[in-house]
């Protein structure tokens, strides 16, 4: 059966073409980049282009891209930096939709190390009350991390309105921007940010490999304490194959940021408007104008998420719930929590995340399953009578 993926927000597709870049560094070149000889060195020069393509989707320096294992260890390693770097300051802010990778870093260092953790509220649609944020910025704050877009809802923040507000303070700005990269521009010296997330596997680059943007000049303690690898901010010898291949999918996503704004908004706007219309007591979660072009989270009253997610898969359609399913608990995502969407929509939430690889017959298909699935299922549920939710 054909796969329709529509989960981009959870991993993507290898692109054929970052396969075709890194399988002679799998096995030709294997070389040390940092070894004298010009085997290795030749594999070191292919990392220097690698690092420029990977700066330029950003607008950065060459010199200010540290590559990590993954998204979780970028996130991980600005926050532990910034904690490292202001030893004597106990605040640390963020928001509570955050990814896990920030989320229950923040946790533990509140209930573990005694730091006093903010965990700045959103409303309704997802919007970070800037209020409270900025009223929260004390002399006593290390760092204030905050997602550039929510991978469950797409809704993104104001980044650069946020990074001014709190490097003016001298406070070190942190944004996890791993599911923004390669949907919207960024440009790190525009929007003002110290630090900031990207990883490979949600722009179609392999699993396993993260960017930390450090900009020049602030203070940056290494989380891995090792080698002179990225000029000694990360030991550890390169993961060279993944580095390659990161370097040419930034070079795409680049090249695919107007087709992401444009031709995959469409198909996104497309799939949400069939839904609202064709089916009864539907509800998109999340400010409709700041979100990211391809994400959709959508309440259907009175059904199961997970129930959906069975009827899709039948079909070989790839989504994601709106549940707390990492934790094996049905209850809604803290996201969903966070947003005090209704209970009875949140457990039916699905999330559709697509990418530039959709077509506009999948988002047919997926109408075209989904309307009867709804249907069966409200028909046996408790919470819906005579076409409304109860
Ligand atoms: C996926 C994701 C991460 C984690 O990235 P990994 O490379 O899987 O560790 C962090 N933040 C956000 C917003 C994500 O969507």
């Amino acid at each position: 059966m054909k796969v329709i993926y529509t989960d981009n927000n959870a991993t993507t597709k290898v692109a054929d073409e970052v396969i075709e870049e890194m399988v002679p560094y799998f096995g030709e070149y294997y070389g040390n980049p940092s070894s004298m000889h010009t085997f290795g060195d030749q594999v070191g020069k292919k990392l220097i282009q690698s690092r420029q393509k990977v700066a330029d989707l950003i607008h950065a320096d060459p010199g200010e891209i540290v590559f990590t294992s993954c998204g979780t260890e970028s996130d991980n390693s600005a926050v532990f930096s910034a904690l490292n770097a202001n030893p004597d300051k106990k605040r640390i802010i963020t928001s509570n939709v955050e990814h896990p990778a920030i989320l229950n870093l923040f946790t533990y260092l509140q209930d573990k190390k005694g730091y006093e953790a903010v965990f700045v509220p959103v409303d309704k649609k997802g919007r970070l009350d800037l209020d409270m944020l900025y009223d929260s910025l004390t002399d006593d704050t290390a760092i204030v991390s905050l997602m550039w877009a929510n991978n469950e809802t797409g809704v993104m923040f104001p980044i650069p309105e946020i990074a001014k507000k709190v490097t003016e303070k001298g406070i070190l700005f942190h944004t996890d921007a791993v599911q923004a990269a390669g949907k919207v521009p960024i440009d790190v010296t525009a929007a003002g940010v110290d630090l900031l997330s990207l990883s490979g596997h949600k722009i179609h680059a392999p699993k396993g490999i993260g960017v930390l943007y450090v900009k020049k000049g602030i203070k940056f303690h290494p989380y891995l304490i090792g080698g002179h690898q990225e000029k000694g901010r990360r030991g550890g010898t390169e993961n060279t194959v993944s580095i390659i291949g990161l370097g040419k999918a930034c070079e795409l996503a680049a090249q695919h940021l107007p087709l992401v704004g444009t031709q995959v908004k469409e198909l996104r706007d497309y799939l949400q408007s069939q839904l609202l219309e064709k089916i009864p007591g539907v509800s998109v979660n999340g400010e409709w104008e700041t979100r990211l072009p391809n994400t959709l989270s959508i309440g259907f009253d009175a059904v199961e998420g997970e129930s959906i997610l069975m009827m899709l898969d039948r079909e070989g359609i790839c989504a994601s719930s709106g549940s707390a399913c990492t934790s094996g608990s049905l209850d809604p995502s803290h996201v969903l929590m966070a947003m005090k969407v209704p209970f009875k929509s949140a457990h039916g939430t699905l999330r559709f995340s697509l990418s530039h690889y959709n077509t506009k017959e999948e988002m047919d298909h997926i109408v075209k399953t989904l309307v009867p699935a709804i249907e069966t299922l409200r028909a046996m549920s408790p919470f819906w009578k005579d076409g409304k939710m109860v």
